[in-house]
């Protein structure tokens, strides 16, 4: 018996149609049972998170008749972290004739997460990719257009067509801006119900379903129950469990963690994504990093000294002293390799001593030739926005000096897992967008979150959702039910308890002493060793942070500690399940580099015959030796057939 955890029985997903796989999507359509227009309106869904997962699947179940509650932390729906996102969103449009089809997105995105995802899957994300497009830019989406009036496209790594969709560096924003209009209407119609400044703090399962949450109102501290016939979490990604990611300050697993100490299975916790091209870190005062668009590898040469320790400043070093490993190690692809391999060549590269700028954590991504080229006008069309954010961060103008980039966390494929209906394992639950496990496998390849989030919420989950919802009626929950009574009270517990600590260390501290043990040995590179090291240290922290934690002020008032206490205590318990994941994946995938498994040339090295499956994992508290348990999902493949991944 393994020593961190349990093996339990398989799990399949029995949701997906099988037989064709171009019309598996038109088959589990028509076969999903439908609700009455007239019956819509009797029955209530809840959806955690406005980004562009959930707002997308609001506003798309108010327009079909449901009544919908909406919740998210922000102050307002649309600052939802999707606002971040820059570069863009793929589909499949060939739009520039250059050989894309869905079946080549869907080709890129099965080897792009290095055969970890489900084919059934990843077909339908790339078929209602083109649906995707044509939805936004009905609502008024300003994406960029060529001089003839077409849609403009720029490539993004791991493929070799352009089909990325963008609006300047703004593609979240405005992606976002379309959602949430589409969301006000319905919240004008008085079909959505919006609680802004309300978090999720627990879910409500009766009888086996997930029938409520529990809130609290941030502003005054109240503490209600919500009930409903069904829930969607739409509550994004957990990187901020690294302390330091690109991730929007706020992002947690609160919500994903909740539903999973509830019975929901959580798929591949291991699987993070560290961008290569962000701004490297400054010092001990930072509490985020900041993202330089994959965008700008279209253009921007990523390179380093030949020599070790060269300490010239960039423009004194010349061409022939310069390695372009990327165009070097990668011909094919280049500059845009998938952002696994970008990363690991990038820390490879500064391993090696001939990283550029303090500390030697950096390499240059460089416009000059692009600026020589197109000129700096066209540049600046192309990529305003992120030069000038470069220039206020770091006080060094791009179109003069290169660009220092560093990788850094920014995106987790791991979440909450889900069949091909996004339903979880507690039915009614469904999970959409970055907060569940499905599309991405060990990679997601750039521009392909957007699509996702909005896949999930504006195309499958209304139909989905609503074949669950028609098998109903489901009896009607009240507030005093036992489960919902002891919802409430574990939530004014754990606020009780956080309170009546008043220990001596801050939540901020605690949070960056995990953020630390997680990124040494659970970053870029992962070992035994060092895993175990770290399931050690994470649990005598949290014991730390259960004795000496301080949360100063009160639960009846606006108190951002306390607020931040609960995010970081969840954080510790899915730090300690991602590490346990990371240890009993003895391979090499995608961004799970295992050190013990790797080429001769240091690339991942897979073992299909052994780990060909999504790791499902069952809450710790929920067996006798507070272990989790590990159910298998076998991953078949019939259309795209496992390979050493190669872009060289
Ligand atoms: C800097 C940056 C740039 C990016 N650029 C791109 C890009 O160009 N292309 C691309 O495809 N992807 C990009 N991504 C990834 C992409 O932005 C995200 O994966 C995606 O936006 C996530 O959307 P979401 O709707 O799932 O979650 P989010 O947008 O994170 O929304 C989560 C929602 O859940 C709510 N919520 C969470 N927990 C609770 C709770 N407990 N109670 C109540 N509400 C809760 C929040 O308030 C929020 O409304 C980028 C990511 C970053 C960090």
């Amino acid at each position: 018996m393994p020593e961190f955890w349990n093996d339990g029985d398989p799990i399949a997903d029995t949701a997906a149609p099988d037989g064709p796989i171009e019309t598996r999507w038109e088959r589990r359509k028509f076969s999903a049972k439908l609700v009455n227009p007239a019956n819509r309106r009797k029955l209530t869904v809840i959806v955690v998170g406005t980004g562009l997962a959930g707002g997308s699947a609001a506003a798309t179940l108010a327009e079909a008749g449901y009544h919908v509650k909406s919740y998210c932390y922000q102050d307002s729906p649309r600052r939802a972290h999707s606002i971040a996102a820059q570069g863009g969103i793929n589909a499949a449009k060939n739009y520039r004739n250059d050989g894309d089809s869905i079946y080549r997105l869907f080709y890129d995105t099965v080897k792009g997460g290095d055969f970890r995802a489900r084919e059934s899957n990843v077909y339908r994300l790339a078929s209602v990719s083109v649906n995707i497009i044509d939805q936004c830019v009905a609502q008024g989406v300003p994406f960029a257009r060529e001089y003839g009036g077409l849609l403009d496209n720029r490539s993004f790594g791991g493929t070799q067509v352009s089909r990325t969709f963008y609006a300047r560096g703004q593609t979240g924003q405005q992606l976002l801006l379309g959602a949430y209009q589409a969301m006000e209407r319905q919240i004008g119609l008085g079909n959505i119900e919006m609680n802004a400044r309300h978090e999720m703090l627990e879910l409500i399962v009766v009888d086996g379903k997930a029938r409520g949450i529990v809130v609290r109102d941030m502003v005054t501290g109240e503490i209600t129950t919500e009930m409903a016939d069904a829930v969607v979490l739409a509550s994004g990604g957990y990187g901020n469990v690294f302390f330091l990611s690109t991730n929007a300050k706020g992002c947690n697993v609160t919500a994903s963690w909740r539903a999973h100490r509830k019975g929901a299975l959580f798929g591949n916790p291991c699987y993070t994504q560290i961008h290569p091209t962000c701004i490297p870190e400054s010092g001990t005062h930072q509490s985020k990093l900041t993202l330089m668009s994959e965008s700008l590898r279209n253009d921007g040469r990523v390179w380093v000294p030949l020599a070790r320790g060269d300490q010239r400043a960039p423009g004194d070093i010349p061409e022939d002293e310069r390695d372009y490993y990327l165009e070097r190690i990668y011909p094919s692809f280049g500059n845009l390799v998938p952002r696994d391999i970008a990363s690991r060549a990038a820390k490879n590269v500064c391993d090696e001593g001939r990283g550029v700028g303090p500390g030697g954590l950096g390499v240059y991504l460089d416009f000059a030739d692009a600026i020589q080229r197109l000129g700096k006008k066209a540049v600046e069309a192309k990529y305003g926005n992120l030069f000038e954010m470069y220039q206020r961060i770091t006080g060094e103008d791009p179109y003069v000096t290169p660009m220092r980039i560093y990788p850094a966390v920014h995106y987790t494929m791991g979440g909450l897992w889900v069949d091909y209906d996004l339903q979880s394992t507690i039915p009614g639950l469904f999970v959409v967008g970055e907060a569940n496990f499905s599309d991405h496998g060990a990679n997601r390849l750039g521009a392909s979150a957007l699509m996702q989030g909005l896949g999930d919420g504006y195309f499958v989950l209304p139909t989905t959702l609503g074949n669950y919802l028609a098998s109903g009626p489901y009896a009607p929950v009240s507030q005093d039910h036992e489960e919902v009574v002891a919802a409430r009270k574990a939530v004014e517990d754990r606020i009780a308890k956080l309170l009546s600590i008043n220990g001596d260390r801050t939540v901020d501290s605690f949070h960056r002493e995990l953020g630390h043990i997680m990124w040494e040995y659970c970053g870029m590179e992962r070992t035994e060793e060092g895993l175990t090291k770290a399931i050690g240290l994470i649990r005598s922290l949290r014991d730390e942070f259960w004795q000496r934690v301080k949360v100063p002020g009160t639960g009846e008032q606006l108190n951002q500690n306390l607020e931040k206490a609960g995010r970081v205590a969840d954080f510790f318990e899915l730090a300690e399940l991602m590490c346990i994941d990371a240890l009993h994946r003895r391979e090499s995938c995608g961004g799970h580099f295992r050190a013990e498994s790797q080429t001769p040339d240091g690339e991942a090295l897979r073992h299909d015959d052994e780990f060909s499956y999504v790791a499902a994992w069952e809450y710790a508290g929920a067996s006798p030796d507070g272990k989790p348990t590990l159910h298998k999902e076998q991953l078949e493949f019939e259309y795209v057939h496992p390979s050493t991944r190669s872009y060289k």
